[in-house]
């Protein structure tokens, strides 16, 4: 029962005392079940490092849920995975969680070497596909208005401007032009077994979560992590989006799966003690929601809230942040407990609503 902390209370690690350490090491595989594998892929996202990969056997092939960000190192450690670990079988289905790069950045290089269809659902597909062939060198103008409007100045500007808007497509392979879809409450077969599609909202569009009641298994994607809180932001895209509120709704479908289902997250330890997690991440948002309430004594703008919301240095993840408070105040909007405007500088300000203050 290693790395127990605050954030983990009910939680426990059946592979903590594991033999071979608590976690497969680049290129090695743990048996959750008869067929079914865990399997960690570096990754150069400071704060995630890894994330982890299922292989599942499928009859006369393999399942791979998630693949990886593009990068050639990845691309030689699942050349090691093919030769070690397939037993001469081939890969005969590509299913991905999500589009993050993360988890769909080598589904296309997975899908050529092997022939395999890709499975997801049609948010996530399309998502993926539409922001790899909207790339182009020269950041839009909407982003930038966006960008205005959360606060950011002539500097900070500059520097979404030269950061380009071509960042996604560089993360992954051709995502394929045709794919499998997958819907809520779908019963997946895979290896003789059922999987049942869980959909997620607020971290990404269509999130599929994947359950196996027979193997009490729940592949989770980004959807519940031990540990860290699945980032849920706002983004140009779609300024007005309630993501946190779509979040905390969708938690709610795990809420009938045993409490001693064994956890397959996308990043950190194989874990059991959902309803406990589910719990925490709930009240992290509510804490992170009563500081914003408390601290509007005065109007604020997005970047006037970061300091609120996070202890630690952002400085080079500020659209990150930035999304994540929007995506809080927007959910205290809707509740009606905050009111928005415009400034002079045409920066949005947010303020305790005349119904919170009211309650005050
Ligand atoms: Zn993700």
């Amino acid at each position: 029962m290693s790395e127990i902390d605050q954030r983990n209370i009910g939680l426990s690690f059946p592979f903590a005392d594991h033999a071979a350490g608590p976690r497969p090491g680049d290129a090695e595989v743990f048996e959750l079940r008869p067929g079914v594998f865990w399997l960690r892929m570096p990754i150069p996202i400071p704060g995630l490092d890894y994330i982890n990969l299922w292989l599942l056997r499928d009859g006369e092939g393999w399942t791979v849920v998630d693949t990886g960000v593009r990068s050639s190192k990845l691309q030689a450690l699942w050349q090691q995975v093919f030769e070690r670990h397939l037993d001469g079988k081939p890969i005969t289905r590509i299913l991905c969680t999500h589009f993050h790069p993360d988890h769909l950045g080598l589904a296309g290089w997975l899908h050529e070497r092997w022939q395999a269809p890709l499975w997801m659902t049609l948010g996530e597909w399309s998502f993926g596909r539409m922001l790899s062939l909207d790339a182009q060198a020269e950041v839009p103008p909407e982003v930038l208005h966006f960008y205005s409007r959360v606060g950011f100045d002539e500097a900070g500007l500059d520097k979404i401007k030269q950061s380009g808007f071509g960042n996604f497509r560089k993360a992954v392979t051709e995502i394929p032009r045709y794919y499998h879809r997958i819907v809520e409450g779908d019963l997946v077969r895979i290896g003789g077994h059922d999987w049942r599609v869980i959909i997620g909202r607020g971290h990404s569009p269509e999130h599929a979560s994947l359950y196996c009641a027979e193997l009490n298994l729940l592949i989770s994607g980004d959807q519940v992590l031990p540990r860290i809180s699945p980032h849920i932001g706002v983004y140009p895209g779609e300024p007005e989006a309630c993501s946190l509120t779509l979040y905390l709704r969708s938690l709610d479908r795990f809420a009938d799966l045993p409490a001693d289902v064994w956890v397959m997250p996308s990043h950190g330890d194989v874990f059991v003690g959902l309803h406990a997690r589910i719990a925490y991440l709930k009240r992290h948002h509510q804490e992170r929601l009563d500081i914003l309430m408390q601290a509007m004594d005065r109007p604020m703008t997005v970047l006037d809230t970061l300091p609120l919301l996070f202890k630690r240095d952002i400085k080079d993840h500020i659209t990150l942040a930035a999304g994540e408070a929007m995506a809080h105040l927007h959910h205290l909007m809707l509740e009606g407990q905050v009111q928005r405007s415009l400034n002079a500088q045409g920066v949005y300000e947010y303020s305790r609503s005349v119904m919170a203050e009211a309650a005050q």
